[in-house]
This record gives structure tokens, sequence and C-alpha cells, in this order.
């Protein structure tokens, strides 16, 4: 019976690892596809900001091509100033002249405010770029780590499964049935230890005879509240 048990014990944990990797299985898909989200947004963000940097530069450019326009006719308009005959003409054309450098005085200012605006639009978005890059470098990090674990599960789901197979053979056969029974029952624990005098599966009390006989491994003793197969495994100790 002490084989035996111990056999099914090392099943059990065996079953823990296997329920384990399962969970992982379902969990790390999502995890990568939330990582992969986040990637998403921050690329998109940085997009954004530098969208905005090039349409502040465009306009700029137009501005400056205004500029020049306004300034042009300054100079035609001043080109002209030899032609004129009358008092009358002078007065008008030095008030266009006038007109214009207003017009060309007011663009100034508004290509000034603009390049100030696309300055500032540069630090920050030079600072954002170094934030993101250290934000992806670490999502980056998380998935390469996500994915080794998902290959090591693969290692150890297929060590596990096999030594299960061998091991659900070689336990007594009416054990291994109650143990699947009470497995099935139980959210994937047909055999749990005991620790401090207590049930590690319901994590009541057993009665101190039934303490002193579970200890000994040599028998079939089942948790009075429970019903699961108890086993003495060193008080959690290695053994
Ligand atoms: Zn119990």
């Amino acid at each position: 019976m002490k084989e035996d048990l111990e056999l099914l014990w090392e099943l059990q944990k065996i079953d823990l690892d296997l329920k384990n990797i399962e969970e992982e299985r379902k969990r790390y898909p999502k995890e990568i596809k939330r990582l992969d989200e986040k990637q998403i947004l921050e690329q998109e963000r940085i997009r954004k900001e530098k969208e905005k940097l090039e349409s502040l530069e465009k306009d700029r450019r137009l501005k400056e091509r205004n500029l020049m326009a306004e300034q042009d006719k300054i100079k035609r308009s001043e080109g002209r100033m030899t032609e004129v005959k009358t008092n009358k003409e002078y007065q008008a054309l030095l008030s266009e002249i006038e007109t214009f450098k207003e017009a060309a005085g007011r663009i100034e200012e508004e290509i000034l405010l603009m390049m100030e605006e696309i300055d500032e639009l540069k630090k920050q978005l030079a600072k954002r770029e170094k934030e993101i890059a250290t934000t992806l470098e670490k999502v980056e990090e998380e998935k390469r780590k996500i994915k080794e674990k998902m290959e090591q599960d693969d290692t150890v789901w297929k060590e596990k499964t096999l030594r299960k197979e061998i091991l659900s053979k070689q336990v007594e056969a009416n054990l291994f049935k109650l143990y699947l029974t009470l497995s099935e029952k139980r959210q994937g624990i047909g055999m749990v230890s005991v620790r401090n005098q207590t049930c590690q599966g319901c994590f009541v009390n057993v009665p101190p005879q039934m303490f002193i006989e579970v200890q000994k491994n040599n028998s079939l003793i089942r948790c009075p509240h429970c019903n699961r197969i108890l086993y003495w495994d060193g008080n959690g100790e290695k053994k």
C-alpha cells in the first residue's frame, strides 16, 4: 500500500502541474494579444504626433510663400515710385506700400510663432520617442519571456504526460479508480497532504488518531470532511 500511495502522490503532483500548464496555455495568448495591442497603441500615438508636426511645417512653408508674395508686391510698388507724376499718386502708392508692409509684418510674426511651436513639438517628440522606445523594448522582452515559458511548458508537458501514463498503470487499479473519481469531483485534487493535523484539501482538522495513522502512509485513509485520500509528505519538507 505504501508504494501505491507514493506512486499516486507523484501522479497527483503531475496532474496539478499539467492543470497549471493548461491554465497558462489559456492565459498566455491573451497576454501576448494585450502586449501586441499596447505596442500598436504606442506606435499610433507617435505617428499622430509626427503628423501634427508635419502639418505645422507645411503651414509654415505656405506662410513663407505668402510672405515672399507680399515682399514682391512691395518691391513692385517701390519700383513704380519713379513713374508717379502727382502728389496724389505718390500718397496713394505710399499708402499701398504701407498696407503691403503691414501684411508682411503680420505674416512674419505668425511664422515666428509657428517656428517656436515647431521647436517645442520637436523637443517633445524626441522625448516621447525615447520613452516609447523603452516601453516597446520592455513589451518585447515580456513577450519573449512568455514565448519562452510556453516552449518550456511544451517540454514539461510531454515529459509529465509520459510519466503519468506509466504511473497510471503502476498504481493499484482500484486505488487509481478512486483517485480519478475524487479528482473529477474535487477540482482535479483527489489526494492531499495533511499538515499540522489539517487536511490541505478542505482545511478541516483530522482526528488525532487518524493523523497518527496518516503519517505512516500504510493504509488508505480519507478525509472525513472532503473524502479525499490523505497522504503524509513530511509536513512539506523535502525528503
Ligand atoms: Zn479534507
